[in-house]
Order: C-alpha cells, then sequence, then structure tokens
C-alpha cells in the first residue's frame, strides 16, 4: 500500500469549533442519492422537517450529485448547532453524512495495487494556510517519507500504457514547482500536453521529444509584448455584471463574495471618470506592486497550480474518459484572485499574506457562481462564463485565460 501525499496534507487537523469559518458555511453542500433519502426519510423529526426545508433536488439529479443543502438566512448550514457542530453527526455519528461533509477537505484519488494519491481541497481555511504559506508544501511524500526527485509514482511497471500519463503529469509537476520558471509558460505547456494526451498515448517513442520541444518554445519566451489592462479591465466588468445577477438570485452564502468582487470592481474600474484613467491605474499596480509581491512570494501562486494538478492527476492518467479541460478552471480561479490582490495593492499598496491565503479558499468556496459539472463529475467553468472569454480570443479559452492571467 503506499500512500502519496504533498508534504502539507500530514500537517492538517482540522480546527473543529476554533475555526474562523466552519465547512458548513458559504457554499453549496451537495449529497448523493443515498445520502439524500436518509436524511428526507430520517426518523428524527428535527432531521426530516429541516432537510425537507433546505434540501433541494438538482434538475437532473445523478447518483453522485442528486440535491443539495441551502444554507438559511445567516449563510450557515442549517444542521449547525450553536457549538458550530454539525447536529447531525453529534446525534448519530459520522457514518450518516453525505460524502462531502464526512471527507472535506480530504480528496483521496485511487490507482490500482492499492495506491492513492492524498491532497486537500483549500476551500478549507486551514488547508489553504497550510498548502500556500509554505514554500515546501508540494514536497511529495510517500508514506509519510519524502520520494526521490519528488516524482509521483501513481502506477505500477505492469500498466505501461498508463504510465504514458504518469509520465506527464510528472513533467508538468516538476515544471510547475520549478521556482526559477514563470507559472504563466508552464500554463501554456501545459494546455499543449493536455490538447495532445491521446495522440502521445498511441505515440509513445514521440512524448520526449515532444515535451523537450515545448520546454525549448515556450520556457523564456515573452509571447505578450503588449498592454493587456483594458482587457483584463473589460473582463472584470463583464465578469462582476454576470456575478451580480447571479447572486441576487442565490441564497445569502455568497454575499461575502459579492462583496471582495464589488469592492475589487471599484477599486479598479468603478471610481475612474474614464476607462483610459482605470486602465493606467491597473497597469501601474500590477507592473510595480503585484510583479514585486509574486517575486518575493513566489511559492504562493506556484503551490496552488501544484496543487490543482495533483487533484486533476486524473486528466493526464486517462485521457480517454476526462475529455472536459477542468485545469481551465483552475487558470479562472486565479483571475478572480489576481483581482482581488490587485484592488488591495492599488488601495493599500501592500497584500497581507493572511488576506491573500483568504481570497483562496472564499473564492473556491463560491465556485459554484462560475462553474458547472461535466456529464462525469468534473467540474468546469460554466456556459455564459465561456461566452464572456470568446469576447478576448473567440476560439480558445485558454488563451483568453492567459491573456488575463499575464
Ligand atoms: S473548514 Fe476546514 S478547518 Fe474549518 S471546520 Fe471545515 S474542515 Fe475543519
Amino acid at each position: 500500500m503506499s500512500n502519496l501525499t504533498p508534504a502539507y496534507y500530514e500537517k492538517f487537523t482540522c480546527l473543529g469549533s476554533e475555526c474562523p469559518d466552519t465547512c458548513c458555511q458559504g457554499w453549496r453542500i451537495t449529497l448523493d442519492e443515498k445520502t439524500h433519502n436518509k436524511y428526507i426519510s430520517s426518523e428524527d423529526k428535527y432531521i426530516s422537517e429541516t432537510s425537507s426545508k433546505y434540501i433541494t433536488k438538482f434538475k437532473n439529479p445523478k447518483r453522485d450529485l442528486f440535491s443539495y443543502i441551502s444554507m438559511n438566512n445567516k449563510g450557515h448550514c442549517p444542521f449547525l448547532n450553536k457549538n458550530k457542530l454539525c447536529s447531525i453527526q453529534v446525534k448519530h455519528g459520522e457514518n450518516i453524512l453525505s460524502g462531502t461533509c464526512d471527507t472535506f477537505p480530504k480528496i483521496h484519488i485511487e490507482y490500482p495495487d492499492h495506491i492513492k494519491l492524498c491532497t486537500l481541497d483549500i476551500s478549507c481555511p486551514e488547508a489553504a494556510r497550510l498548502c500556500l504559506t509554505d514554500p515546501k508544501s508540494m514536497k511529495i511524500l510517500e508514506n509519510k517519507k519524502e520520494v526521490q526527485n519528488n516524482f509521483i509514482k501513481l502506477l505500477p511497471e505492469k500498466y505501461k500504457n498508463s504510465k504514458i500519463g504518469e509520465k506527464v503529469l510528472n513533467f508538468c509537476f516538476s515544471l510547475t514547482t520549478n521556482e526559477k520558471l514563470k507559472l504563466n509558460e508552464i500554463s501554456l505547456i501545459i494546455n499543449l500536453i493536455i490538447q495532445q494526451r491521446e495522440n502521445l498515448y498511441n505515440n509513445e517513442n514521440l512524448v520526449d521529444s515532444f515535451l523537450t520541444d515545448l520546454k525549448k518554445n515556450f520556457i523564456g519566451k515573452d509571447i505578450i509584448n503588449f498592454d493587456t489592462s483594458y482587457i483584463k479591465i473589460e473582463f472584470l466588468n463583464d465578469f462582476s455584471f454576470l456575478l451580480k445577477k447571479r447572486i441576487e438570485n442565490a441564497e445569502a452564502e455568497y454575499q461575502y463574495f459579492s462583496d471582495l468582487l464589488a469592492d475589487a470592481h471599484h477599486e479598479l474600474f468603478g471610481r475612474f471618470k474614464s476607462i483610459e484613467d482605470a486602465a493606467i491605474n491597473f497597469k501601474n499596480t500590477e507592473k510595480i506592486y503585484f510583479k514585486q509581491y509574486n517575486t518575493d512570494k513566489n511559492y504562493i501562486f506556484r503551490n496552488f497550480y501544484a496543487n490543482e494538478l495533483l487533484q486533476n492527476c486524473i486528466i493526464f492518467t486517462n485521457p480517454q474518459r476526462f475529455k472536459e479541460n477542468t485545469m481551465l478552471l483552475s487558470y479562472l480561479t486565479n483571475v478572480i484572485i489576481r483581482y482581488l490582490c490587485l484592488s488591495d495593492l492599488s488601495k493599500k499598496k501592500k497584500l497581507d499574506e493572511q488576506n491573500l491565503v483568504n481570497y483562496f479558499y472564499k473564492v473556491k468556496r463560491a465556485y459554484a457562481l462560475y462553474a458547472s459539472h461535466t456529464p462525469y463529475m468534473q467540474k468546469k467553468i460554466s456556459d455564459d462564463v465561456l461566452v464572456l472569454l470568446k469576447k478576448i480570443d473567440p476560439n480558445s479559452a485558454f488563451n483568453s485565460l492567459y491573456f488575463l492571467n499575464n
């Protein structure tokens, strides 16, 4: 048996009632069909009545994604008690809990021969803190011991074909965790690999030269040499408008996200008399303050991307099944967090690390506002946000995100 984890995973302990936020507020908790039925038909009157009031079936319910618990008018899970503990768990133990509540924030991806890759969802504030703020958080451990060359060995030798996916994943992971390389250049390489992954599986002898060529062609090249401030401000404007409409129709759980985004929109665009003035401020904030922050705290965004790669490792090791490019959602999350950082930097000329950690977990929690699910239950960017991205590059959502993240 082999448990592969990033180093920060082993340090995690749930903060319980000390948690600044708890996982029982501020987002939508999904239920599988079995748990849904258990809650609705519970013999406990409090559970069944609360369930009838707050649980809603999805329009197209699936066995694993059947219904969701809405938050109460304070934005909390209706089952959360005064001590910030789950009343269902207190009464009936953890066996009755939905998969989301039982395992959160742990993510376990199983491979043959009892190999498991475990990481954490950084929509938990403690997971976000441990993952993002330690330059060494992405050291890979196997059964708690450091592995050689940080290599993620997911498959036994006999799975010859899938080993190509393992090789490619490790190539992407080693680039992402290399502090000398620029994240945006790496995202270009990863995107091309994802596009070509089925071809790579069919042409094993070309894999090494393909990866070497990618490095040669994209590392250290300044691909964008024009000002992208206008594009970024216009997308912020469109995106804020779209989300404002969504949040108006959503429960109180997204209020905090709405406030953060509205604040950033005002600071970076709304308060200026013209888009030209906003663009000057945007450009200066990005080039002077954000660039400096990113140089000093290079590992924060790097750790975020590395963790996203681990969560999405199956894109590389199972290319037939997972057609959707779920990494695009990670790039969009980064775009939103970047706006929140720029807003702080524009206002205060500095960025507090704890605030940045908070932005990551809060934006990740609000994903239902800008994402949907593929038929294989992978998260992807929602169609209306894709329409906005098409305004930047009609042919490629990745290219649009690349401009926004550059
Ligand atoms: S958000 Fe994280 S730390 Fe807070 S209660 Fe949930 S699992 Fe524990």
